[in-house]
Formats: structure tokens, C-alpha cells, sequence
């Protein structure tokens, strides 16, 4: 087989594959092999570390055997082999990594609608666990107001600060995909273990837990074990806990024990400081009538602040030029309520991506837990509500049939009148896409 015709082979198994395993094992362990031979029924594959190459021989083999069989017609024996550093180094396939590495308190900016969840953050931090009205630590705000920032702050800090604290963040929807395949392939004893052995326990979004009654009874059982041995838990959701609609009484009340932070919208002087930091981040030179510019007429959602400037330097790039103001509001010339006809629906896709913090192949994957199948469909409904495209060609953009498009689209408008929360966070994507105020 010539190269061309194994990554093609290849590239066929993957999506094969990726229907198969959880979002996070396929782009943690298949994405990232690449194939280097087929030579008499032998694949050769080879994987980033010794870590991938073992957990992929012993779990995946299988799988990537029959899907190599059914692609090219060959059962091959499937063999892999390790990168070498230099083929480390050129990149691997993994998608682009969310930036979480550098959410620190460091780069947080602290202002009047932030300080409060900053300052409870920073002391639980410092002292996971130690502080008992801090435990657990629930903090809520709207989409984009630096919750997640925050959340991986304090694990950042824990990890640098006190490398010997066992601390675990993971999203509510990741929580949730672990226990259904520990429960799936039977060893549900193991993810226990796994989280009760923490010592900090951070999970981000947890309003998706909700509703789902075996996992939050799991939840509810590991929050004990861990609250129980004074162990640090810090939870996150876009709303406080009693405006969670389908979560458990007994949920909330322990969500009660400790302290609810809210984080409001950042004001003028807020987000002036947010932009300056990323600016500087970012290395641009500004003047502050831009950056007045920007304050006024964006939305207070700081996502939106860093489009503003990436647009900014985007076209920085594209002109050649320095930055002035009227180069600024040339950039910025979709301010205001857009013109519909320049939005995409892959523009809108990503931006969907982004609020749901998966990425756009998750988004568009057939994956059917319910985070992802709400994601999808608020990405349809948004799609529908902007361009008002059609059910079939809603459908294809997602690899579906009209009736998936106008299921999808009915059942969000049922959740947005049963939900008002469901309803604001569709009418600001919505808002936010189209710039309107
Ligand atoms: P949320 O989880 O509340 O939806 P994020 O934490 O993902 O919001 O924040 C969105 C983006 O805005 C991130 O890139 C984050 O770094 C940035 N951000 C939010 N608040 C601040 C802040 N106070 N200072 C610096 N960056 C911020
Ligand atoms: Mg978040």
C-alpha cells in the first residue's frame, strides 16, 4: 500500500472509530497515531508515548483491526510502534488544545464583578480544604465571565504550589462519560476509586449533571466520601444551584453547606483592564480611544472582548498597517447589529462550539449523551433562528436528515418555554452572534 493510499485507508478508520469510543479517547489516543506502514498484513502505527502505545495495544487494536478490515477488505495485525522525538515535535493531529494551561490568577483580571469569586477562589486555593465555609465552593455567573478561568486557576495554583495534593477537574459532561463506560465495561469500583482518592475535586459545569439520576447519584455519594474527609470540591455551573431545575433536593442542600460566589458582567473599567491584559498578552499596541471603542460597543461577555481584539489583529495582519482608529473600526465594522447575509454556519458552528466548550468535531460528532445531542441542537435551533436555512440543509451540515434538524429545533423551543435559563443562553449566543446589544 503506497502512503497516499494508507493515510486514505486511515483517515476512513477514524471516522469508523470515532463513532465507537468516547470523544476524549478518540482524541487522546486514536487521533494521535499516524500510520506508517502496511506491508504483508502488518500495520504499523505509531503513537507519542509509551502510555498511548500500551493503552492502545491493549484496548484499541481490536477495534482499529475490524475497521481496517472494513474499510480496505484486509484483516491486518495491528502493531505500534513508538515516535520519535523528532516526529513528536513536528505535531501531532491532535486538535488545537484549548489554552487551559494558562488560566492562572496571574491572568486574571480583578475588578469590581469578578473580586469577590476571585478573592474565595484564591484563599481555597491556598488552602484547599482547610477552610471549612469554603467547602464546597460553588461558583455561578453567566457565559464567558471567567468561570473556568477561575476553576483552573485554583487546580493550576494547587499543582504548582502543593505538587503533593491529588487534585482532578473535569467537566460535568466528562464526569459523566467516565462513569457510563466504567459502568459499561464493568468496572465502575475503578472510576470510584479514581475520584475518591482526590484531594481537590473541581467540576466545571455542573448544571449538565442534572437530571441524569444514576450519575448524580454517583456524584452525590463521591461528594460525601470527599466532604466527609474534608477533602476541597469546587464546583461550577452557569446558575445557582436552586435555579438548577432537575437537580436532586439533596444535591442542592449539600451545594449549601459551603459558600455560592456569583461572578456578574464585567463593567467599563473591567473590561478596559481585561483588554488591556490581553492586548498586552497578545503583544498588540493600542491606543486607548480603541480600546474605549471596543469597551462601548461590545457586550459584557469577555469572549466577545478577546473576538474583538483577535479581529483587530487579524486585520492588523491582513493590512499591514499599525493600528489607529479608524484602522480599528474598519476592523470592528461589524459592530452593531451585523448584516445576516455575512454570517456562516460554520462561523455560528464554532461559535456554539466554543459556549459548549467541546470542540467543533465533538460538536458535529454523532455522539448521543445528552450534552452533546443539547449542544447540537442549539447549534441547529441558532442556525435555524439566524439563517433561517432549511430542515434538510440544517440536517447535512451535521451529517443528518431533515427529520433529526426539525426534531432538534422542536425540541429546543419546548425547552426554551420550559426553561427560562435554556432561553437566556439561547438568546445570547444568538444576541452575541448577531452583535446586537
Ligand atoms: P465561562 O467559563 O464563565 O463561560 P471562561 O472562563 O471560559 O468563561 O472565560 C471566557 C474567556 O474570557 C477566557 O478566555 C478567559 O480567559 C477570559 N476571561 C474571563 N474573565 C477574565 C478576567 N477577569 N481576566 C482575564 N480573562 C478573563
Ligand atoms: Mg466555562
Amino acid at each position: 500500500m503506497t502512503t497516499n493510499e494508507l493515510n486514505d485507508v486511515w483517515n476512513k478508520c477514524l471516522t469508523l472509530i470515532e463513532e465507537e469510543c468516547t470523544p476524549l479517547a478518540f482524541n487522546t489516543w486514536i487521533k494521535t497515531l499516524t500510520p506508517v506502514s502496511y506491508d504483508k498484513g502488518l500495520l504499523n502505527l505509531s503513537a507519542e508515548n509509551e502510555i498511548n502505545r500500551n493503552l492502545v495495544s491493549k484496548r484499541y487494536s481490536s477495534l482499529i483491526k475490524h475497521s481496517f478490515n472494513e474499510v480496505s477488505g484486509e484483516m491486518p495485525e495491528v502493531e505500534i510502534s513508538l515516535k520519535t522525538q523528532e516526529e513528536n515535535k513536528q505535531g501531532s493531529r491532535r486538535d488545537p488544545q484549548r489554552k487551559y494551561d494558562n488560566y492562572t490568577f496571574d491572568n486574571f483580571v480583578v475588578g469590581g464583578s469578578n473580586r469577590m469569586a476571585h478573592a474565595v477562589c484564591a484563599a481555597v486555593a491556598d488552602a484547599p480544604g482547610m477552610v471549612q465555609m469554603y467547602n464546597p465552593l460553588f461558583l455561578y455567573g453567566g457565559v464567558g465571565l471567567g468561570k473556568t478561568h477561575l476553576i483552573h486557576a485554583i487546580k493550576n495554583y494547587i499543582n504548582e504550589n502543593y505538587p503533593e495534593i491529588k487534585t482532578a477537574l473535569v467537566t460535568s459532561e466528562k464526569f459523566t462519560n467516565e462513569l457510563v463506560d466504567a459502568i459499561r465495561e464493568n468496572r465502575p469500583f475503578e472510576f470510584r476509586e479514581k475520584y475518591r482518592k482526590m484531594d481537590v475535586l473541581l467540576i466545571d459545569d455542573i448544571q449538565f449533571i442534572a437530571g441524569k439520576q444514576s450519575i448524580e447519584e454517583e456524584f452525590f455519594n463521591t461528594f460525601n466520601v470527599l466532604y466527609e474527609a474534608n477533602k476541597q470540591i469546587v464546583i461550577t455551573s452557569d446558575r445557582p444551584p436552586n435555579e438548577i431545575k432537575t437537580l436532586e433536593e439533596r444535591l442542592i442542600s449539600r451545594f449549601q453547606w459551603g459558600i455560592q460566589c456569583d461572578i456578574q458582567p464585567p463593567d467599563f473599567d473591567t473590561k478596559l483592564a481585561i483588554l488591556k491584559n490581553k492586548a498586552n498578552e497578545m503583544q498588540l499596541q493600542i491606543e486607548d480611544e480603541i480600546y474605549y471603542l471596543i469597551c462601548e460597543n461590545a457586550n459584557s461577555n469577555v469572549r466577545e472582548l478577546e473576538g474583538a481584539l483577535n479581529r483587530i489583529a487579524a486585520y492588523k495582519s491582513l493590512v499591514n498597517r499599525d493600528i489607529t482608529l479608524e484602522l480599528a473600526e474598519e476592523a470592528l465594522k461589524t459592530y452593531g447589529p451585523r448584516d445576516i447575509s455575512t454570517i456562516t454556519t460554520d462561523e455560528i458552528i464554532e461559535y456554539c462550539a466554543s459556549v459548549f466548550n467541546i470542540t467543533v468535531n465533538e460538536l458535529k460528532s454523532g455522539n448521543r449523551t445528552k450534552y452533546y445531542s443539547t449542544a447540537r441542537q442549539v447549534t441547529m435551533f441558532v442556525i435555524r433562528e439566524i439563517l433561517g436555512m432549511s430542515f434538510p440543509k440544517i440536517g447535512a451540515l451535521f451529517g443528518k436528515d431533515h427529520s433529526t434538524a426539525m426534531y432538534a429545533i422542536k425540541s429546543i423551543e419546548e425547552k426554551i418555554s420550559a426553561d427560562p435559563m435554556m432561553k437566556v443562553t439561547v438568546s445570547d449566543i444568538i444576541r452575541d452572534i448577531k452583535n446586537e446589544s
